[in-house]
């Protein structure tokens, strides 16, 4: 007979030696069993927090943990001898509570637990990296034309929670409480110069850490929160039940070198949370997917030689940053292949991002079989972009929403963590990062596009593949077959 392994979600009650246990503890067994416990069919939370997992291996008489008299009124059907699953949990209409006070079962009203969740906190609109000039100091004009916000501004985050709060989204969602990395997880990709640099910035109020890194005063611990909000949706997936979070933070981190800020970023914070990830809780394939418009260079930098960590970006071509994102960088060493860049020529919207994720991206996930999705996700590849030139809608980013979370449930036991980068657009990004966290939580209705809903969204670019996109979609197939076999058939 299986052992019954205990497992208990979040803070809330006492372990069975009386101890409070945290996420991932309260239990001895390594992290690996209890991931692949997570990878079989178990997809309904149960209330008030108690996991089960089953080692097939020890007699569960020896554990203590619970009665066994408990434990068949909790596994009615036994347990599956293939997923080592309980049959009531794989079948997903006998699921049960089992209540630790009185140690009773009950049924489970499992409609209106949310599997979707969200990390978000209002320090990260406190984050201020000044005003936008339009004129050079050096220009007839001087600095004198009237300053505009700084394009990676407050307003972004703060309009996409508007929307949600407003639209009553924030009910189906389950929050989580972002923390502040800590120097020695940031130190996992950065280095202490740079570390030791942006404390000597934020402790002067403020400065430049990088090409166009901009820290206001409390920056710097803005950014440990934006990084360490990352590692907690990755911990709460990882926990359970919940298996989608998006992460609201600012300021974003793709861009954000080991050794100094660039383009709006301090951190790196999908890098640090994908090490994250491997440190806390043993993951050996990680799935990075950017979806910026611009190239994550932070990223592939940071996983370049790398195997467990599959990075894949979806950029403009020829955009910022100069010099990276070509399809032909693949990764080097034993990283070899494990880099993966897409480049599509400015314009290019909904049919060719469609094409580009059939016929690349989803068939190279389904060969990686990540344990765990991250996206970056930023939402200035919208039509609406001052700083990307394409031509997706509201409607894209649902589609590419529902593209990962049916990726990552084929084989990461749809553990998905979606990330806050880019988008610039005031009255459109939000939007579009609505329906990113809309499709996360199964709502589809909500709001409606802005643009669409005026007819604006007609536009060829949109709903044709054009023959420059082709061209570049055929060149990156023909280097990414090297290394996919799924791309060669
Ligand atoms: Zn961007």
């Amino acid at each position: 007979m299986p052992r019954l392994v205990v497992r208990y979600r979040l803070t809330a009650i006492p372990g069975p030696d009386g101890q409070r246990s945290e996420p991932g503890s309260g239990t001895a067994e390594p992290p690996e069993r209890l991931v692949s416990f997570r990878q079989g069919e178990f997809r309904q939370p149960f209330r008030p927090s108690l996991y089960l997992a089953f080692n097939p291996n020890i007699d569960y008489h020896d554990s203590g943990d619970i009665e066994p008299s408990l434990l068949w009124d909790m596994a009615p059907g036994g347990v599956d001898k293939a997923s080592h699953v309980p049959t009531w949990l794989r079948g997903r209409h006998e699921e049960m509570v089992c209540d630790q006070e009185n140690r009773t079962t009950m049924s489970l009203d499992s409609t209106n637990i949310p599997i979707a969740g969200q990390v978000f906190s209002h320090r990260y609109l406190q984050h201020n990296p000044g005003f936008l000039q339009i004129a050079t100091p050096n220009s007839p004009v001087g600095p004198w034309v009237d300053p505009d916000l700084h394009p990676s501004n407050h307003r972004l985050v703060m309009r996409t929670q508007q929307l949600v709060d407003l639209s009553g989204l924030g009910g189906r969602l389950t929050e989580f409480t972002p923390r502040m990395a800590t120097d020695d997880e940031i130190l996992a990709y950065h280095s202490e110069s740079y570390l030791d640099r942006v404390r000597a910035l934020d402790a002067a109020g403020g400065g430049e850490a990088g090409d166009g890194a901009l820290l206001g005063p409390g920056s710097l611990e803005i950014a440990r929160l934006a990084a360490g909000g990352v590692m907690a949706a990755v911990d709460a997936v990882m926990a359970g039940p919940v298996r989608r979070v998006f992460a609201n933070v600012r300021p974003p981190g793709h861009h954000a070198m080991r050794d100094r800020g660039m383009g709006y970023c301090i951190l790196g914070n999908v890098a640090l949370a994908a090490l994250h990830a491997r440190r806390t809780h043993g993951l050996s394939r990680v799935l990075v997917l950017d979806w910026d418009v611009h190239h994550g260079n932070g990223t592939q930098d940071a996983f370049y030689g790398d195997p467990g960590v599959l990075f894949v970006s979806v950029h403009q071509d020829d955009h910022y940053p100069a010099g990276w994102g070509a399809a032909g960088d693949v990764g080097e060493g034993e990283g070899t292949g494990f880099t993966v860049n897409l480049p599509l020529p400015a314009g290019s919207g909904n049919a060719t991002y469609r094409a580009a994720f059939d016929r690349v991206i989803l068939p190279i996930i389904a060969e990686y079989a990540p344990e765990l999705i991250i996206v970056s996700a930023g939402q200035d590849a919208s039509v609406r972009d001052s700083n990307g030139r394409m031509y997706l809608l509201v409607d894209s980013y649902r589609w590419l929403t529902q593209a990962v979370i049916e990726a990552a449930e084929t084989s990461a036991g749809g553990r998905l963590v979606i990330a806050q980068e880019g988008g610039y657009s005031e009255s459109y990004s939000p939007y579009c990062t609505f329906a990113i966290i809309a499709t996360l939580a199964g709502e589809t209705d909500l709001i409606v596009d802005p643009i669409a809903a005026r007819g604006h969204a007609r536009n060829t670019t949109s709903t044709v593949v054009n023959a420059a996109a082709e061209e570049a979609l055929a060149s990156i197939e023909n280097v990414q077959r090297e290394y996919w076999s799924m791309l060669r058939g």
